[in-house]
């Protein structure tokens, strides 16, 4: 399905040593059948009687994503793993990648609810980008054995909207140097990008992550220095997959180019614009201008005027009302300039809601924004192109 919905999911994590210490209570349930994720009131989650119950069912609420990962504790059967996370989103997105689809996995959520985890993980539990760097490798070494007519070439980037400017993570931060900053331009066919960015060519497994981890330590070294950077930082991790396929029949040259984004956006307290008064006012830079327009493109793509197609007797203009020319704020800030065509284009997209346990507010607010965004269509098309 080539114009298909954005695909939500949700993740709630485990307690940390924190949330333990002051005896947090879980505030979500979630039924691994029917999906349906339930967020309780603090205070009813555990009480057995009676009233409380009736309560619940007045205050709780319910939402469904296409899928409910329940990582909150490792004991129980339905406790989703990192491979978990990867074998129902990660690894249908690389399916499509090599069909010649774009596709982007973003991670939305407050800060500590887990999306550094979810996308990058640890060396012991890692994430969504290494294992598909891993998957992308193994994949094409089979298909090397099988196909030798089919070439491939792939490249990485990985870079960071701070502050609505783009910094190269795979540039080295030069000490006691001023950071440098990139200038986005827009070109006819590709769209929004970022200029002089660094492209790596990899060919193997080894060097793709060498870069994951070269531009994971760029944006942890600079948040040290610059008060809890990733916090307030999108990061942006790119794989472009280019397959050249020669038909040895025909002597035809094709080639399938995919790009790959994975995204760990700023935690979604920065967006807050309610909070934009008194001292938050004064700070100024708490509130984080991509992030709060990326609230306004979702809601303005999710909007069902967008979706509408045009009225029987407007069809001699034959123009559909598309989300092209209607008033979507891309432009409006850095990160959703950049992930224009991954929110409203061409582009297979999925969006990860990542929730903490105990934190009715800030997940109530997650949860709403995710259901808006699963109303989101994309239209994907595959890129190929006859090079001969
Ligand atoms: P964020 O990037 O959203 O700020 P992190 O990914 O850094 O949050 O997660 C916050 C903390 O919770 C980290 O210590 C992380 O290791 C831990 N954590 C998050 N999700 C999980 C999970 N599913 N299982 C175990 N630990 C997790
Ligand atoms: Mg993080």
């Amino acid at each position: 399905d080539p114009g298909g919905n954005v695909r939500v999911v949700v993740r709630v994590r485990a307690f940390l040593p924190r949330e333990i210490n002051r005896n947090a209570e879980c505030l979500i349930r979630m039924d691994p059948v029917s999906q349906l994720t339930t967020l309780m009131v603090p205070g009813d989650a555990d009480q057995g009687n009676a009233r409380a119950r009736t309560r619940k069912v007045t205050e709780e609420k319910s939402f469904t994503f296409d899928n409910s990962f329940w990582s909150h504790d490792p004991a129980d059967e339905h406790y989703a793993t990192q491979e978990d996370v990867y074998d129902s989103l990660g690894e249908e997105f690389l399916d499509h990648n090599f069909e010649g689809y774009h596709t982007c996995i973003f991670a939305y959520g407050q800060t500590g609810s887990g999306k550094s985890y979810t996308m990058m993980g640890t060396p012991d539990q890692p994430g969504l980008i290494p294992r598909t760097c891993e998957d992308l490798f193994e994949r094409i070494a089979a298909a090397q054995e099988e196909t030798p007519n089919i070439s491939y070439n792939v490249r990485v980037s990985y870079f960071e909207v701070y502050n609505e400017h783009v910094r190269d993570l795979l540039v080295p931060v030069v000490p006691n140097q001023p950071p440098y900053y990139l200038k986005i331009r827009e070109s006819p066919t590709e769209g929004p990008y970022v200029k002089d960015l660094t492209e790596v060519p990899v060919r193997n497994i080894d060097e793709i992550l060498r870069h994951m981890h070269v531009g994971d330590s760029s944006r942890t070294t600079a948040s040290t220095k610059m008060n809890d950077t990733s916090s307030r930082s999108h990061a942006v991790f790119t794989i472009m997959l280019k397959q050249i396929h020669h038909d040895l029949e025909t002597d035809e040259t094709t080639e399938r180019s995919s790009r790959i984004r994975l995204v760990d956006l700023a935690g979604s307290e920065r967006a807050k614009s309610t909070e934009a008064t008194g001292q938050r006012l004064r700070e100024g830079s708490n509130i984080n201008k991509s992030l709060t327009t990326l609230g306004r493109v979702i809601a303005a793509l999710s909007d069902p005027k967008q979706q509408q197609q045009t009225p029987t007797h407007a069809r001699s203009r034959s123009r559909p009302i598309n989300k092209s020319n209607t008033v979507v704020p891309y432009r409006d800030s850095i990160l959703t300039w950049l992930l224009k065509d991954s929110l409203g284009g061409n582009s297979k997209t999925a969006m990860i809601a990542c929730i903490a346990p105990s934190d009715y507010e800030e997940t109530l607010s997650t949860l709403r924004y995710a259901d808006q965004a699963k109303r989101i269509r994309t239209r994907a098309v595959v890129n190929q192109d006859s090079i001969s």
